[in-house]
């Protein structure tokens, strides 16, 4: 694996996020390296899904920037150079480089797999439809599915459909992969094969931000393990310095009753 040190692909400053009156990000900055792996871990309620869903601009943002590649999400600049939101178009152009995995699937539940993974491609992508069959095709038999091409979601377990969400999800050819608590919601039996899926896409060079709680799962496979708590960003490192020397004390207090 090799992580870059040229720009960064998520470069997220001072990120505001209020629901109504409440704020819920305080001016979060985080900075992900083209193919790093950044696991975001913390309480539940300290804003995590919000982060990560204003990184793809699912929600807007009140105050600070977030790039993606280079370029602002959500916004553009004008001639003078202040922030105006950009247009749905823009928004949406850059939304399907960055593929989003839910904590429930959201599959299609009336398309096969692999009309699952071709929608995208071809409707919103304008890829050729044999070369979309033929892209899904390869993606399934990355993710150990080959076999289940022509079958209804209903069919498959929860660990299965969540294979299936991830490789719709690069079906698109994402960039930058952000997962949100992708095995919270499955058995236990069925989580090892999602995270080996994970593992293999981290090893093959993708860049990915990571909300977890499968902390065995960021100390082996995170560059670095981000710490959130009440809508701040109160800690980033290694595994190594998070897990084994945090230095923030929520950190210690989240870290014992999780490990
Ligand atoms: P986490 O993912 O870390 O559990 P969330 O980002 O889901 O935390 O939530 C952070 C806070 O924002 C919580 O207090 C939650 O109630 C609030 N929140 C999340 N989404 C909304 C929303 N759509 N409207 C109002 N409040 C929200
Ligand atoms: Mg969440």
């Amino acid at each position: 694996m090799s992580i870059s040190s040229g720009a960064p692909m998520v470069h997220a400053v001072d990120v505001v996020k209020r629901y109504g009156r409440n704020e819920i990000l305080h001016g979060v900055s985080m900075d992900v390296a083209r193919g790093e792996v950044v696991c975001i871990i913390g309480p539940s309620g300290s804003g995590k899904t919000t982060f990560l869903r204003c990184i793809n601009h699912l929600e807007a943002i009140d105050d600070g920037l977030i790039e993606v590649d280079g370029e602002l999400i959500g916004y553009r600049r004008d001639r003078a150079g202040n922030l105006k939101i950009d247009s749905e178009k823009a928004i949406a152009k850059r939304r399907q480089q960055i593929g989003f995995v839910f904590q429930r699937f959201n599959l299609w539940p009336h398309k096969t797999v692999l009309d699952n993974l071709i929608m995208g491609p071809v409707k919103v992508g304008g890829v050729p439809r044999a070369d979309a069959i033929a892209y899904a095709e390869e993606l399934l038999d990355k993710v150990g599915l080959a076999d289940k091409r022509d079958v209804y979601p209903g069919r498959l377990s929860g660990g299965q459909q969540q294979r299936v969400g991830i490789a719709r999800a690069l079906a698109m050819r994402p960039k930058l992969m952000l997962f949100d608590e992708p095995t919270s919601a499955l058995d236990p039996e069925t989580i090892g094969d999602v995270l080996d899926v994970m593992r293999n896409l981290a090893a093959g060079g993708m860049t990915m931000v990571v909300v977890t709680h499968e902390m065995g799962f960021a100390r082996e496979v995170a560059n670095r393990v981000a710490v959130m708590d009440q809508g701040n960003l109160i800690e980033i490192g290694t595994p190594d310095a998070v897990f084994g020397n945090p230095s923030h004390k929520r950190t210690q207090e989240f870290l014992s009753k999780v490990l």
